[in-house]
């Protein structure tokens, strides 16, 4: 599959090449609107070349840039979970179904020193704002998916599926194309190696609902995860690091 990496702030988004078209799969935080145009500058992509854009959930580094992407071209078809469609109209990030930070060290990093995120976004993270994002209204040509949906049938020309991977979120899902590589945005990641996180994604709602997606991505026949956060690992890596964080070790977000 030729996926191509867009780097943002803290997001990488991908564009996957169809038949004619690209899929986008999520985008960024809203602040990333520049560093996403000149992204896909790099690669020779127009906006216009775009059909759909999957989201793998709700939250504001994922779906922060809909409203300036759609407006340069609308006729982009919004593709998302049914869950994912009361989340994103709300304009925050999900904090109803409980969960929290992996662990003490990465809680540190992310609201003591909010150094992490400063950094990445070479600006300063302002609480208030955290977590929130622009509503989104699903528009009637917009397309909800589910456990199982084909590529094909939501007019996405190549083979592959939709899997709910939910447990960072209630609404995660990831995309399988049938020769292995797998985004599965938050439903694991490649960051903060050093605070212990064991390709765990920061921020997780259920602990077990989460290392059961992975068991379900490894049973997919995934090969090459490609996360949202960090790079590329081949699944084995989540093979070797299954249950290796706990739920006991949640810290509440605040
Ligand atoms: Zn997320």
């Amino acid at each position: 599959m030729k996926i191509i990496p867009i780097k943002l702030s803290v997001t990488t988004c991908y564009l996957v090449k169809t038949d004619d078209k690209y899929v986008l799969i999520d985008t960024g935080y809203a602040e990333d609107w520049d560093l996403f145009l000149s992204g896909i500058k790099k690669v020779n992509i127009e906006l216009s070349a775009i059909s759909h854009i999957i989201l793998t959930h709700h939250h504001d580094d994922h779906c922060g840039l809909l409203h300036d992407i759609l407006k340069e071209n609308s006729s982009i078809k919004v593709v998302m979970s049914y869950q994912c469609k009361d989340l994103i109209s709300k304009g925050e990030n999900d904090q109803t179904h409980g969960g929290g930070l992996l662990n003490r060290r990465v809680a540190f990093l992310i609201h003591e020193k909010q150094l992490y995120l400063s950094i990445k976004l070479r600006r300063k993270v302002d609480k208030a704002k955290n977590l929130k994002f622009r509503p989104y209204e699903f528009r009637d040509c917009d397309i909800l998916v589910k456990d199982g949906t084909m590529l094909r049938d939501i007019g996405v020309a190549i083979n592959g599926k939709i899997i709910e991977t939910h447990g960072h979120t209630v609404d995660s899902i990831s995309i399988l194309f049938d020769d292995g590589d797998c985004l599965v945005g938050d439903a694991a990641a490649d960051m903060l190696k050093f605070a212990g996180t064991k390709n765990c994604v920061i921020f997780i709602c259920d602990m077990k609902e989460y290392y059961e997606s992975w068991n379900k991505i490894i049973s997919s026949g995934a090969q090459r995860i490609f996360p949202a956060h960090g790079k590329p690992f081949p699944v084995d890596n989540l093979k070797n690091n299954i249950w290796k964080n706990d739920e006991k070790h949640l810290v509440r977000y605040r």
